[in-house]
Order: C-alpha cells, then sequence, then structure tokens
C-alpha cells in the first residue's frame, strides 16, 4: 500500500508547486470563502494550507488519507460530469506517502478539532483532538524525505516558490469570490481580497496580472449556444515575451490545453511582431457533460464532445473581441 501511494505520489507529486494546487483545490472544493497558503523555503520544508471550508467529520479524517478514497463522486454518472476540481481521491494519500502530513480539521457544527497524521508510512493513522478554528489545515513538511530521487530534481528556493506562486495566481483568478494571502518565509507576498461583485473583478486582474496588463486589456463576454467565454483579452500592443500572462479556465478549472491555447493563437496569429505572445484570461463554462477531465492525474488537459466546434467559436469569438478593440 505505501508503495502504491508513493507510485501514484510520482504521477500527481513532481514538486512543492503539485501539492499546493492539490491543497488549494480541496479548499476551494470545501466551499471556503478564505484560503491561506503558507510556505516556507519554496515549499521544500513546509507547505501549509488553511481553509475555513465545511471541514471533515472526525470518522472521515483517516479516509480522507485513503487512495481513492472521494467524497465527491459516488457513480460512474458523476464521473460523467465532474463538478468538482477533485475526484480522484489520490492526491493526500501520495502527498502523505512522500512528506511528513498533518490534517487538522474541524466541522462548522463540532467544538473541536481533529487531527491526523501520516508520515511517509503506511496509513496507520492516529487521530487526536487539537485547538482550531472551523475549517481544515493540512501541513506537509519535508516533502520528499524519504524519497531522494524526487529530492534531486528540485531546484532553488526561488525557482519552487515561483512554481508556487504560478499555482496561487491561478486559482486565486479563477474564485473571485474568495479571499487568498500567500505566505513564504513568514512575509505576506500577495492577499487577495474577496471581490465583492464583478465590478471589482478587475483590480483582482490586476493584483494577478499586473496592472499594466488590466489598463490595457479588453473585457469580452460572448454567449453561444454550446459554450459561454468571459474575459479579459490583452490588446494585441499589449504583447510579451514570455507565457507569463495567459490564463484558460474551463468551468473554474484552470487547464493548459492543447486545442484551446491553439485556438486562441490562432485568433491573435499576424496581429503580433514576430516571436512576441498574446496577454489574457479567459473563462469557459460549458455544460459538464459536454468535458472529460479525467484525462491526466493532474486534471490540466481536457476533452471535447465536440472538440473542433470549442476550438472554431472560441477562435471567431476571441479574433471578433480583438478586432473590435483595435477600432
Ligand atoms: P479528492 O479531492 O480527489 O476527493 P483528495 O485526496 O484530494 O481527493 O482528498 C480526499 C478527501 O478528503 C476529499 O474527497 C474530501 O472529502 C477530503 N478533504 C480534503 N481536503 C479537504 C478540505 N480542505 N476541506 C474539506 N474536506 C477535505
Ligand atoms: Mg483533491
Amino acid at each position: 500500500n505505501r508503495l502504491a501511494n508513493q507510485i501514484a505520489a510520482g504521477e500527481v507529486v513532481e514538486r512543492p508547486a503539485s501539492v499546493v494546487k492539490e491543497l488549494m483545490e480541496n479548499s476551494i472544493d470545501s466551499d471556503a470563502t478564505r484560503i491561506e497558503v503558507d510556505i516556507e523555503r519554496g515549499g521544500t520544508r513546509l507547505i501549509r494550507v488553511t481553509d475555513n471550508g465545511k471541514g471533515i467529520d472526525k470518522d472521515d479524517l483517516s479516509l480522507a488519507l485513503t487512495r481513492h478514497a472521494t467524497s465527491k463522486i459516488q457513480s460512474s454518472d458523476d464521473l460523467a460530469c465532474i463538478q468538482s476540481l477533485g475526484f480522484r481521491g489520490e492526491a493526500l494519500a501520495s502527498i502523505s506517502a512522500v512528506s511528513k502530513l498533518t490534517l487538522t480539521s474541524r466541522t462548522h457544527d463540532s467544538e473541536l478539532a481533529w487531527q491526523a497524521m501520516a508520515h511517509g508510512r503506511d496509513m496507520s493513522v492516529e487521530i487526536q483532538p487539537a485547538a482550531a478554528s472551523p475549517g481544515t489545515r493540512i501541513e506537509v513538511a519535508d516533502l520528499f524525505f524519504n524519497t531522494p530521487a524526487r529530492q534531486k530534481f528540485l531546484r532553488t528556493e526561488k525557482t519552487e516558490f515561483n512554481h508556487v506562486e504560478e499555482v496561487f495566481k491561478r486559482h486565486a483568478l479563477a474564485n473571485f469570490s474568495k479571499a487568498f494571502v500567500l505566505k513564504h518565509n513568514h512575509k505576506i507576498v500577495k492577499r487577495v481580497p474577496a471581490s465583492g461583485d464583478s465590478s471589482q473583478y478587475l483590480k483582482r486582474v490586476a493584483t494577478i496580472c499586473g496592472k499594466p496588463f488590466a489598463d490595457s486589456c479588453v473585457e469580452f463576454n460572448c454567449q453561444h449556444e454550446l459554450l459561454q467565454l468571459f474575459g479579459w483579452l490583452g490588446k494585441p500592443s499589449f504583447h510579451r515575451s514570455e507565457s507569463d500572462i495567459q490564463y484558460v479556465f474551463i468551468n473554474g478549472r484552470p487547464v493548459k490545453d492543447k486545442t484551446l491555447n491553439h485556438a486562441i493563437r490562432q485568433a491573435y496569429e499576424g496581429l503580433l511582431p514576430p516571436g512576441r505572445m498574446a496577454a489574457y484570461v479567459i473563462f469557459l463554462s460549458m455544460d459538464p457533460h459536454q468535458i472529460d477531465v479525467n484525462v491526466h492525474p493532474t486534471k490540466h488537459e481536457v476533452r471535447f464532445g465536440q472538440q473542433r466546434l470549442v476550438h472554431d467559436l472560441l477562435v471567431k469569438s476571441v479574433a471578433e473581441a480583438i478586432g473590435e478593440c483595435e477600432l
């Protein structure tokens, strides 16, 4: 079992940022309105994610650390229509196989928090009472302490933290109604207050993508039968040498998808100087039955029931929106 978990961890847990991704996804799925991410030494020493979400019952704590135990999918019908970010039930089991994990949680109707620890060993978790506010706190210390081969692939503290910050930004951008805090080595790096209504969305875009982008982008909004689009597009005059401001979300899930990226590139084709890249934040929403996110354990890729149509609608909508802003 421990070996199986370590093997699974190889797919899901590449570096500290992968842990942050999984923990933030869980906090978002828990309906938290406030999520704090605390990092020490690029995440190699400590990753702590604290939320004020619905929490985990004492009786379900050790289950949460068990592989393939998920509270989010009950049937294969649910799998065909995934609404939550998580559904594989293997993140916590995998992470705990390669770190020293402490899970503390309190449901809103409980007086007390409960704590479970799993330190890279078999899943014999001990559960004890603890003091904490309602919600969940997961601490992941000494990542890869028992897998030296993985440890060798870690880069500098700064590089690992940059990856963590990227993950943080993606999720903070996708969840306007939630507040986020990111700390590194006890200092606040980003504080993102909840955006009460859509008039404050652009402020968050500025916090995450920078003011120059926010000042020069155009908002776009497009409704098709199959697909609804919403977001901010950098004008062709605002271009980058890197792909650092390219965010695409499907039903709130950050994705890096070839088909979608190709469509956006095509829409900007001929408008950017050679070698320069567009900047954009695009939210797609569609019927979850039309999307398969169960393609890869990291869930970055997706398949569409109507791949071609989604591609072409995206090209057309983006091209029209940036065409209009040129005038
Ligand atoms: P998955 O997210 O795919 O279900 P995980 O291994 O990430 O699998 O988490 C296992 C289970 O632990 C979840 O299904 C959920 O019930 C519970 N859980 C994990 N993190 C949290 C959290 N922050 N708040 C509430 N429940 C959580
Ligand atoms: Mg999860």
